[in-house]
């Protein structure tokens, strides 16, 4: 017995711990990252003291998530006086703050070097190990290790050529690159075969896929078509991709979310053209209504930045009318903040003021709290499938097939029902949200 305890004392794992900031992207990337950790025979830590390895995979989209790096450098700097640990930084990280990063990491590594994991690490010996299981020409290819086992995140692309001019993306993540259809095919079906019941399809520009014949929409069908009961969702959509084919495809396929995100940005074609948004208003306006016509239960989301370089009252008051046009059913509004390193950094001033940017987020979020509720008023009475993902206080939240959320009383049985099927009737309409009841069948 004392024999066997040294052996384990031999071979002791290392144990990872990553943190991760910004979009679904960087959440899908973290997954690959500790799958590539796991084939080297590392084990996820219960905390970030428990850990020898630190990983941060961080985003330069925002100036809060690089604030909140810093954050967690001081806490690595204290933990490395008590112990041999190694940090390393990846992610969306511009190279400016990457710079100011140098000292406070033992490695930068693009998320891309993930088939050099062996030599980044110093774990040479593992090399064959590693190779014989990890994709060497495409990160995205590494087998991942899920976050959970009933929601997944399959990347169908990544990077962009768009370069709005304020987005750090097509920097930090480099041109589009598309995954083959096989590859994705292979994964979704993988999926699937292990009972997940939400699988994300993700892409910076998603619905520009296009692989030999294959264009999102075919793609979007051929993923329908596969055998089993499960939902298929995407993020995120550009309007200037958006085609016919892709609206009717969101209509006709059952395992389609009925959900969509689609970014305004901003309602006035001059700040458009600023922030080298690729579509018109008019084009816009055609897809929201087009897709509330034929998807009846649609859920519209939308991403908007206020206060971008020189926007005028007058231009925002464009933003202020489209909200009320679309009445969406949600919106992620951002104020402005400066990247350095893009277009907009370089040609344009940061010029509206903090308290102004507030101002006008705050008119958004008051038009949105009232369409928000109007949508979700007309579900009530409605039985609807949803997959409760947490228990909060009595309650199972999850979220319905076009991705609204849903608050239920939980039963004794709760547990069993995290991450399945649950028929609910909607009984109140909130403008963030929905109650239920559970339907006993
Ligand atoms: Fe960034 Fe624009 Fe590309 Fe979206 S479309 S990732 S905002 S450059």
């Amino acid at each position: 017995m004392a024999q066997i305890t040294t052996q384990k004392t031999k071979t002791k794992n290392k144990k990872y711990h990553i943190i991760t900031y910004g979009c679904q992207m960087n959440w899908s990337d973290s997954e690959r990252f500790a799958g590539a950790l796991e084939c080297l025979n590392y084990e996820k830590a219960s905390s970030l003291e428990d850990a020898d390895l630190i990983v941060i995979n961080a985003c330069s989209v925002r100036q809060s998530a690089v604030d909140r790096v810093w954050g967690q450098t001081k806490k690595i700097l204290e933990l490395k006086k008590k112990k041999n640990v190694k940090a390393i930084l990846t992610g969306c990280v511009l190279e400016q703050d990457k710079t100011k990063f140098k000292e406070r990491f033992d490695v930068i590594m693009k998320i891309t070097d993930i088939p050099k994991l062996p030599e980044i690490l110093g774990e040479e010996d593992k090399i064959k190990l590693f190779q014989d299981q990890i994709s060497q020409y495409s990160y995205l290819n590494v087998k991942p290790k899920y976050g959970n086992n009933f929601r997944a995140y399959v990347p169908i692309s990544t990077g962009c050529n768009y370069f709005c001019t304020y987005c750090v993306i097509p920097y930090t993540r480099g041109l589009e690159k598309v995954r083959p259809v096989d590859e994705i095919m292979s994964e979704v079906e993988e999926l699937v075969k292990n009972g997940y019941k939400d699988i994300w399809l993700l892409g910076e520009n998603v619905n520009s896929y296009q692989y030999k014949n294959v264009n999102f929409a075919k793609l979007l069908r051929k993923i329908n078509r596969l055998k089993g009961k499960f939902w298929i969702h995407f993020v995120s959509p550009n309007p200037k991709d958006f085609t016919d084919e892709q609206i009717d495809t969101i209509a006709k396929c059952k395992k389609i979310g009925k959900y969509v995100n689609l970014p305004l940005q901003s309602g006035n074609p001059e700040v458009l053209k600023r922030m080298r948004r690729r579509y018109d208003i008019k084009k816009y306006i055609y897809i929201a209504k087009t897709l509330r016509k034929k998807v009846p239960e649609l859920c519209l989301s939308t991403d908007v930045i206020v206060g971008f370089c020189g926007e005028t009252r007058k231009e925002f008051e464009d933003t202020k009318k489209m909200f009320e046009l679309i009445k969406y059913d949600m919106a992620y509004i951002s104020e402005y903040s400066e990247r350095k390193g893009t277009v907009a950094a370089k040609i344009y001033k940061d010029n509206v003021s903090h308290r102004e940017k507030e101002r006008r987020k705050k008119i958004l979020n008051k038009i949105l709290e009232k369409t928000a509720l109007y949508r979700n008023k007309k579900y009530v009475g409605k039985v609807m499938e949803a997959i409760p993902d947490e228990y909060k206080d009595g309650y199972l939240v999850g979220k319905l097939h076009n991705w609204k959320t849903v608050k239920f009383k939980a039963g004794v049985n709760w547990q069993r029902m995290i991450g399945e099927f649950v028929k609910v009737r909607i009984t109140e309409a909130l403008p963030w949200g929905l109650k239920a009841e559970v339907v006993i069948k």
